[in-house]
């Protein structure tokens, strides 16, 4: 009797994999579609100088609509996108709206650095640095316009040729920020023997502040960055008191819903208060 019953949960188990893996292929096929039929946008969130609440920058994140305003997460189809294989490609539309977008806000005089996220897949060819170069110069967009976040999963994954590549990209001007740092497996000395320009500061480490976190870590990155030349940026400020305790421990830029969400390229100009 008792093997009957391990055997029909066996059986059900197996169905609801086989559900789940027919789920994900359904995912993958319908975005393969939809980015060859150019439904996939770029939305940007505004980066402030803290002190003067001034946007100096934006982040683009890539947005998957799937009608009636509603859209799939990034943090669910990117990793299906690099499974996929199709990670490159659309990384490689996603920094080629970014470089039109500069360029657009720039012949409007509004000057712009756009944060583009990479993904691991990206990083590791063999000619990233100069293929983004090469982008950059074919939309005539100055290199410290554009502005790489890579994460601590990236620098782990081949530190060899991570080093060459970031050199590579340091010798064309390109900054590159860790992104969610502190929440990966990156050593710090690693900060050390890399060209990094800039840490950003994960949400995890502002978002408790002040009632359920002191800041500590937030504090401790800061002044990390600060010590070695590096620029900083808070994530996911939502709060004038987040706002209070960053400026008080000396960072100067940030992010977030308090300034602003992502906004479409449309409401992003309004945001600039672009005249055409
Ligand atoms: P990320 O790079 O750490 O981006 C920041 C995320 O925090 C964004 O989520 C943004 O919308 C959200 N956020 C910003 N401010 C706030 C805030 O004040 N409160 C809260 N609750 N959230 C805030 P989003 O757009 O859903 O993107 C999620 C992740 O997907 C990104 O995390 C990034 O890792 C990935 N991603 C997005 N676009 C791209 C892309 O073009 N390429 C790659 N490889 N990854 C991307
Ligand atoms: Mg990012
Ligand atoms: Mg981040
Ligand atoms: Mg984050």
């Amino acid at each position: 009797h008792a093997k009957a019953d391990i055997s029909h949960s066996y059986c059900y188990f197996d169905k609801q994999m086989e559900e789940q893996v027919s789920h994900r292929l359904a995912m993958i096929r319908r975005l393969r579609e939809d980015f060859a039929d150019g439904k996939l946008e770029v939305w940007y969130q505004p980066q402030v100088d803290l002190a003067t609440a001034q946007p100096y920058g934006c982040e683009a994140l890539l947005r998957w609509p799937i009608g009636q305003g509603q859209f799939i997460s990034p943090a669910v189809f990117v990793p299906l996108a690099e499974d996929a294989g199709m990670i490159i490609e659309i990384g490689q539309w996603v920094l080629e709206q970014a470089c039109a977008k500069q360029r657009e806000l720039a012949q409007h005089g509004v000057d712009m650095q756009i944060s583009v996220n990479v993904s691991v897949p990206q990083f590791k060819a063999s000619d990233y640095a100069q293929s983004v170069a090469q982008t950059l110069a074919r939309f005539a967009v100055p290199s410290d316009k554009i502005e790489l976040e890579i994460t601590e999963s990236v620098v782990m994954d081949e530190v060899e040729q991570v080093t060459r590549t970031l050199n590579e990209l340091k010798s064309y001007g390109i900054d590159v920020a860790i992104d969610d740092f502190g929440t990966g497996f990156c050593s710090l000395s690693y900060l050390h023997k890399l060209p990094f320009d800039r840490l950003k500061i994960d949400r995890a480490f502002v978002k408790g502040i002040p009632e359920q976190d002191n800041g500590e870590i937030a504090e401790l990155v800061v002044s990390l960055a600060n010590r070695m030349n590096l620029r900083v940026i808070a994530e996911g400020i939502e709060t004038e008191q987040q706002l209070q305790f960053l400026k008080s421990i000396g960072c100067h830029e940030g992010q977030g819903y308090y300034y602003a969400q992502p906004l479409d390229g449309k409401k992003l100009d309004t945001y600039l208060k672009l005249s055409n």
